[in-house]
């Protein structure tokens, strides 16, 4: 499958799985087990300029797109899912950014993030509207000074540790072109502040806080395109740079699982028939329907990402389906990897069960894979999806 990767993407590539062997897997039980941020892989990654993926080469950043994106979240989704996730929610960040940045807001935001000095990430959840994170409460209102924002956000991935947060609100004028708007918010504005800790069932390295905005002021500039620039920013650059960095990050997971699975039945062998579990056939042809889940996920998500950077008008309905289905090979192939690897697997904090906890949280995080799987067929039909 590498032959449908560029030769640029590949060694883009083999940077990050450098990163996986030296950094990431080494944090990647203590990442779980604390609940911690992912700091040293983060920074490792802003050393290699990693974080500058999606922000495009005439702001020096590493111009790429959606399969870029995929390429990299999987790799890092083998390593540490957590921190695959951090990444993969900055790159939206930065993507939503460039794709109709000002002057202003690429010096202050695009240029230090291609510089590996800037972290972003993505706050549209609230609880008002749980799972429909198109539909924001989030208060914006036009001042002389700017504008004021107004609403809490949830599951804010990176939350607490980002220099910046790409935030979903209300256009703040009924004359605006549509009914939501978008705007970067700095860490360190006023009326900012954080709820509890992120102590999740999975994804335990998330920070996936709750952020309140109380009176917060935003400069004008930090308006991203125009007020009401909703369909533009939700389905032809939130969602498929969204969804695509979190299929990535879980088909990462469903690989992590299978190569365990390959790895223990290769190497299980009981002394009464001197035989190894691979050399049973029923187990054979579990494997078989796990490498299957796992290969059509990928090309899948393979398919979707090129058919989006190439602008082609098939690429929604996959781009919908993608995420959908990595997160049933997920979950799927991680669970099937904790019968496959018996007792090994069912210790208390082996990785499989930091894997399959990690996939769980796949088809919560919006939209979610029902969501997508209706919108999907209602795309192949030609309606629109909400
Ligand atoms: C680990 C993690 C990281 C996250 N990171 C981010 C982030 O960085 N930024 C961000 O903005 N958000 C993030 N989220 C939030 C996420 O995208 C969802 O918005 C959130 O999980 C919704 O939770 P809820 O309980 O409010 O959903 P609810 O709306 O209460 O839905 C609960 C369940 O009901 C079902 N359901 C609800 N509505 C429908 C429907 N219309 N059709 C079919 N089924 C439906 C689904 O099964 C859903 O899981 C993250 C969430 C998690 C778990």
């Amino acid at each position: 499958m590498d032959t449908l990767l560029p030769d640029a993407l590949l060694r883009l590539r083999d940077i990050a799985d450098a990163l996986v062997v030296d950094v990431l897997l080494p944090a990647a039980d203590a990442v779980d087990a604390n609940a911690q941020w992912p700091g040293a892989a983060m920074t490792a990654l802003a050393g290699q300029r990693l974080t500058g993926l999606t922000v495009p080469k005439s702001h020096g950043g590493l111009g790429q797109g959606l399969l870029g994106l995929a390429t990299i979240t999987e790799t890092l989704g083998r390593g540490c899912a957590s921190t695959a996730m951090c990444f993969g929610m900055h790159c939206v960040g930065a993507a939503v950014i460039a794709a109709k940045s000002s002057g202003a807001q690429s010096a202050r935001y695009l240029e230090p993030i291609a510089a590996g000095q800037h972290l972003t990430s993505l706050a549209l959840s609230e609880s008002a509207s749980g799972a429909h994170f198109f539909l924001p409460q989030t208060q914006l209102t036009a001042t002389d000074a700017g504008y004021v924002v107004e609403g809490t956000k949830q599951f804010v991935t990176n939350g607490g540790h980002a220099d910046s947060y790409v935030v979903s609100t209300l256009a703040s004028s009924v004359s605006a072109n549509g009914d939501f708007s978008c705007v970067v918010i700095d860490a360190d504005a006023d009326g900012v502040t954080w709820g509890a800790e992120w102590a999740g069932f999975g994804m335990r390295g998330n920070a996936s806080r709750p952020m309140t905005l109380e009176g917060t002021l935003v400069p004008p500039d930090n308006l991203l395109g125009t007020e009401g620039d909703q369909a533009w920013y939700v389905f032809e650059v939130v969602a498929p740079y969204f969804l695509t960095a979190i299929a990535g990050t879980y088909l990462g997971v469903a690989q992590a699982a299978l190569d365990i699975t390959i790895a223990h039945l290769r190497s299980r062998r009981h002394a009464h028939s001197g035989a190894t579990l691979s050399e049973i056939d029923l187990l054979q042809h579990r494997v078989g329907q796990m490498w299957t889940s796992v290969a059509r996920s990928r090309l899948l998500l393979q398919h979707a990402a090129n058919a989006g950077d190439l602008g082609s008008a098939e690429a929604l309905t996959a781009i919908l389906a993608c995420k959908a289905d990595a997160a049933n090979a997920a979950v799927a192939v991680t669970n099937e990897a904790m019968t496959l690897c018996g007792g090994m697997a069912y210790r208390e904090n082996s990785t499989l069960s930091r894997l399959l906890r990690d996939a769980r949280a796949s088809h919560v995080m919006s939209p979610t894979t029902e969501m997508l799987t209706i919108w999907t067929g209602r795309s192949a039909m030609g309606l629109s999806l909400l």
